[in-house]
């Protein structure tokens, strides 16, 4: 069955059915508006991602529920960023008349799964038809205790940069699938299936443990550039330190040109922050009870925005900044 034999009404009554109203919400999908309510004291956090096919994703190398499961947890990553808590979500939706059901449903499903999992509900969006490629809209709203979000302007000389998980495995993925290569099963997971890291963003913000934070979407470069750009502070990171998996390793030592990924590759949805010296023990704490892997990889230094690297050798440079920008390429 095709997408225009259910139509647009069929589809939006089919999700609709799908999804259980959760806390806080009085009226989900069906209305002209959602109503939703945010603890006492809380602030509300908002934060929107499109995705646009053969510029986000290619049908040929993502599943549709992989792409419904990243298309959410980008958002969240968002939300995480912030320290705060996700709750409520909004799915736009063009697709071609002409696309099977299955992959909507797939879609859906993938999407679905990854807020349920983090006890996001979806309560409202809009679907209509594309004249060609898949445009998805993905907006999450979330919150935090009132002057408790952490954003990218409190970085403070003296503070360590740390970053969870491992860096460079997404961008990895897309290098070998850009080059017609087929990457190992843990690349491509880290490509399609990004893991948000909504509960270390919270215990950072509810413990007060990051003064500036991030997610890393564009790069790590490109990423902290734009924490030393809003707090007005220089940045100097280790190359030796910067956390890579097993896989990004072998691969890198087999073609010491691909390391650069770790620097400026996109996409790894890990968490990128600022914490002052005598919070580090509590951050260690942290990556225990999270098993997830925290690395301290430089330091804030006073000055005025510009990022530097030590290499192994001892050696420091100020490094070119690349972030990817959508219309500067
Ligand atoms: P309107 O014409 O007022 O925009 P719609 O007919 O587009 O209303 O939407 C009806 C209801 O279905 C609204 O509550 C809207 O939020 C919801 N909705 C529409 N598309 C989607 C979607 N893709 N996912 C979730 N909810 C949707
Ligand atoms: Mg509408």
């Amino acid at each position: 069955m095709k997408l225009k034999d259910l139509g647009e009404f069929g589809l939006i009554e089919q999700i609709r059915k799908g999804v259980p109203l959760g806390p806080g919400v009085h009226r989900g999908i069906g209305d002209d508006a959602a109503e939703t309510s945010l603890p006492e004291g809380h602030h509300l956090l908002t934060s929107t991602d499109l995705l646009i096919e053969e510029i986000h994703f290619r049908h040929d190398w993502t599943s549709c529920e992989d792409l419904g499961h990243k298309a959410v947890a980008v958002n969240l990553s968002d939300i995480a960023a912030m320290g705060g808590l996700p709750r409520y979500l909004y799915l736009g939706l063009a697709c071609p008349g002409e696309t099977e059901l299955d992959d909507i449903n797939a879609f859906l499903k993938g999407a679905l799964d990854e807020a349920e999992h983090h006890n996001v509900t979806l309560v409202g969006g809009d679907t209509c038809r594309s004249p060609g490629p898949w445009m998805i809209s993905v907006t999450i709203e979330g919150s935090a205790p009132a002057h408790q979000a952490i954003g990218r302007d409190g970085a403070q000389p003296g503070d360590l940069i740390m970053v969870s998980g491992t860096v460079g495995d997404s961008a990895l993925a897309l290098h070998w699938l850009r080059d017609g290569a087929e990457p190992e099963a843990v690349l491509l997971a880290r490509h399609h299936r990004p893991t948000a890291q909504v509960e270390l963003g919270r215990l950072l913000g509810d413990n007060r443990l990051a003064r500036a934070m991030i997610d890393l979407s564009d790069g790590l470069a490109g990423d902290l550039d734009h924490i030393l750009q809003a707090s007005g502070v220089d940045g100097l990171l280790e190359e030796d330190q910067l956390p890579l998996s097993k896989t990004f390793q072998q691969h890198t030592d087999r073609d010491p040109g691909l390391k650069n990924l770790a620097l400026y590759g996109g996409e790894d949805y890990e968490l990128l922050f600022t914490v002052a010296p005598e919070k580090a023990v509590e951050v260690a704490a942290l990556s225990v009870e999270l098993s997830l892997p925290i690395t301290s990889i430089g330091v804030i230094l006073k000055g005025s925005g510009v990022l530097s690297l030590q290499d192994k050798t001892g050696v420091v440079r100020p490094i070119l900044v690349r972030g990817y920008d959508h219309f500067c390429r």
